[in-house]
């Protein structure tokens, strides 16, 4: 994918929420500060991570954590292991995160974290180390009603429990200090620290498949609005945590998921492929991330009759009508924009359209269904976790799936009336629904 700045396209975004509230009124010099104050994160943690790799040696890793505003709550956003994270991705993820919780109206504000690595080149031990030691350098800036990390690209409920384990170990020795011994309730309220937990470990139920849930419900709601039914199909870009649970909701509500794709190179499989057997035979191509070659699943069975490759970008251009972005961002740009030919675009990842190419969609009259409002069922979720722990309770699947049901219906709902109201399209109004909250907050 592209190297295009994320965090100048974020900021492109935010000035054309800007731009579209205040169009028309008068000059408010309160608002224009305040949105001032969201160009820049309010606190910003560069960490470096000595690890003892498996032959002895030591190799020191470069991590960051930022936190973008707090206004309507502790920060909140996951943590990214990846090769290409930088400051400006991951500035530009936490400032999504803000919006997203607003738009989701979550009492949290956003942050994010990341570390430049590339985890398959480390063994399962180099890894833990590797985590602990983030977790560790990040002890003293999080915590339940400060900042709120969670899972993002490459990382999960496994790894998490290796940061909660250090983060309390920290806070363990800091009670010590005052002479305090923790309680089982104190070490559970602790552990709301972190969400997308393993469920043994204080983890909420549903949050592995919330995602692409949450994305499904907005899919369902917009579709309605644009009065988009009938025998729909879908190409899906990304078959990780997120791109693997949109495929399979997709395939439960009876779309057509002709196509998927991971960083290997994609499978069209016309006749719709078969999620489960799809993910099977991907493990089945070896560890760590075989790819898909091959797995031209359908119906009950994978044959290699049923499908043929297909490049990323060719993913991108199928005549489907949902066109479903869940891998990283910038991967429709100016310069595949105009090739897309879907009917609509789910915005799965995040950041995955860039400014320029968000204008030629629309012009092209595809609405685009933002990232901020149609993968925000992920942090809604981990926002249940985290009141469940605080709260010392569990709720169902069911319970959890029903509140998430409500919670991205109404979002999707305001963000409707917002681009109707303002005659504007779905990212705009997704950013206004959202700055309208954040700027009330905001002292
Ligand atoms: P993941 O690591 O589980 O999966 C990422 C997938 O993208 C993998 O299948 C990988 O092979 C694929 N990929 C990487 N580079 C690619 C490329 N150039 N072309 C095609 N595919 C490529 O990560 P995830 O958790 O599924 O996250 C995916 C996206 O969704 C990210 O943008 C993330 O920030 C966003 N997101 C995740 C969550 C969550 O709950 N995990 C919530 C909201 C948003």
């Amino acid at each position: 994918m592209s190297t295009i700045n994320p965090f100048l396209s974020a900021m492109k975004q935010l000035d054309n929420a800007h731009a579209a509230l205040t169009k028309g009124k008068k000059k408010n010099t309160a608002i224009d500060q305040k949105v001032a104050q969201l160009r820049e994160p309010q606190r910003m943690v560069n960490v470096s991570i000595p690890v003892v790799m498996d032959d002895g040696s030591q190799k020191i890793f470069q991590g960051y954590r930022v936190q973008f505003n707090n206004s309507r709550g502790a920060y909140k956003g996951g943590i990214r292991y990846h090769h290409n994270v930088s400051l400006d991705e991951v500035k530009a993820l936490s400032f999504w995160m803000a919006m997203k919780c607003a738009v989701a109206d979550l009492p949290l504000g956003g942050g994010k974290g990341g570390i430049i690595v590339d985890p398959k080149s480390l063994s399962v031990g180099e890894l833990e180390r590797l985590s602990r030691g983030y977790g560790k350098a990040i002890a003293d800036i999080i915590g339940p009603d400060i900042d709120v990390p969670a899972p993002d690209v490459n990382t999960n409920g496994i790894i998490m429990g290796w940061m909660v384990d250090e983060f309390l170990k920290v806070q363990r020795k800091k009670a010590k200090l005052l002479g305090v011994t923790l309680t089982k309730r104190d070490e559970m309220k602790l552990k709301s620290t972190f969400t997308g937990k393993a469920i043994r470990d204080g983890g909420s139920e549903g949050r592995e498949e919330a995602t692409g849930l949450g994305g499904l419900f907005v899919l369902k709601t917009i579709l309605k609005k644009l009065r988009l039914k009938g025998r729909l199909t879908a190409a899906v870009q990304g078959f990780g945590n997120v791109g693997y649970n949109i495929v399979k909701f997709l395939d439960e509500a009876g779309i057509t998921v002709v196509a998927v794709s991971d960083s290997k190179g994609g499978i069209y499989v016309p006749e719709g492929i078969n999620p489960a057997l799809t993910l099977e035979c991907k493990k089945k191509n070896g560890p760590p991330d075989g790819g898909l070659a091959g797995c031209y699943c359908s119906g009950s069975v994978c044959d290699l009759k049923k499908g043929k490759q297909v490049t990323n970008d060719a993913l991108l251009e199928l005549p489907v009508d949902i066109l479903v972005p869940a891998a990283l961002e910038n991967a429709i740009t100016e310069k595949n924009a105009s090739k897309v030919r879907a009917k609509v675009v789910l915005e799965m990842a995040n950041g995955p359209t860039t400014p320029e190419a968000d204008v030629i969609l629309y012009k092209k009259g595809i609405p685009v269904i933002p990232d901020i409002l149609s993968n925000s069922g992920g942090v809604t979720v981990s926002a249940f976790e985290w009141e469940q722990n605080l709260k010392g309770q569990h709720w169902t699947k069911a319970q959890v799936n029903t509140k998430l049901a409500k919670k991205m219906t109404d979002a999707a709902g305001a963000v409707w009336i917002a681009s109707v109201s303002h005659k504007t399209d779905l990212r705009t109004a997704a950013f206004i629904v959202a700055l309208e909250r954040i700027l009330k907050a905001m002292k």
